[in-house]
């Protein structure tokens, strides 16, 4: 048996399962925001399954950003108590054991390559459009970090061939730079694009309820899909995965999965692009299932 924790913003989930990838429980409770409250919410969720099922035999925690390398402590957490504070540490001196913590990205992306979308590939590029724009490596099962955890974070990297207009309707990314993909693919960057272009103030189920009646709604979706295919031609160019699997809010725009394949072959540097884009299967889940599938 295996625990997996999901850390996120304003809750935390357990599940065990078995090596099946069977599961046997789950429970949901609400995140404390403030790190003693949120590693006591962690501690008596994994208590609490083993006291109900037994010993098991590995624990892995996903968590919005990721332990340094370097110091040992966490860094790039939205939720941002976490930041600096040496939860790996704490958390394996508090239950006696090893833990592994890995970005929540990176979880969903080994979840999908074990048993998701992404089964049986060897190379799972996992993107996460939700409130932010992340993803994960997965090689062959196993999570690529990187030399500096960084593997996977294309959020960050600058929409390629910006028109003048699609520089003016964004809005500057929280990370200093100008640009970013995650501020025209994630939730709040596409509503934000669209309300500067449109003087609205709507958010992003707002904008798409209404297409394809509405000229705008199409508009905003056709644009989406052309963001994705060019922020994602990087990651096809760089990588060359054999599948990208979508997960998030975002992800469920069916409107995506009709046009994505065919506009991401226009901007790949090749003839043919056999990798394909897909919907994950394992909707929410995907994060608190790849972190128990962490070894
Ligand atoms: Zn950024």
């Amino acid at each position: 048996m295996k625990i997996g924790i999901d850390l996120g913003g304003t809750k935390t989930e357990g599940i065990l399962i078995d090596s099946s990838g069977r599961e046997l429980t789950r429970k949901r409770i609400n995140t404390e925001k403030n790190y003693q409250g949120t590693m006591h919410g962690i501690v008596s969720l994994i208590k609490e399954f083993e006291n109900d099922f037994g010993d098991v035999e590995s624990i892995g925690v996903g968590m919005p950003g990721c332990v340094s390398h370097d110091s040992s402590l966490v860094k790039n957490a939205n939720s941002v108590w976490l930041n600096g504070k040496p939860l790996k540490i704490d958390l394996e001196n508090t239950l006696k054991r090893k833990v592994i913590l890995e970005n929540d990205a990176n979880c969903f992306a080994l979840s999908e390559a074990v048993d998701g979308a992404g089964k049986g590939k060897s190379v799972v590029f996992g993107v996460i459009i939700g409130t932010g724009t992340g993803g994960g490596i997965v090689i062959n099962q196993k999570v690529i970090q990187g030399r500096n955890n960084i593997a996977g974070e294309w959020g960050h990297i600058t929409l390629p061939n910006r028109t003048e207009e699609e520089k003016k309707f964004n809005k500057k990314c929280y990370c200093g730079r100008d640009g970013c993909i995650e501020t025209y693919l994630s939730g709040p960057g596409f509503s934000n694009c669209y309300n500067l272009r449109n003087g609205t103030n709507l958010n992003s189920h707002d904008i798409i309820k209404d297409y394809p009646n509405n000229a705008k709604s199409k508009f905003a979706l056709e644009q989406y899909v052309d963001h994705l295919a060019r922020g994602l031609s990087i990651v096809v160019n760089v990588l060359d995965p054999d599948i990208i699997v979508l997960g998030g809010g975002m992800s469920n725009i069916n409107y995506i999965y009709e046009t994505i394949n065919n506009k991401l072959k226009e901007y790949v540097f090749s003839d043919v692009c056999h990798t394909k884009v897909v919907k994950n299967i394992h909707g929410d889940s995907g994060g608190v299932r790849g972190a128990a599938w962490l070894s």
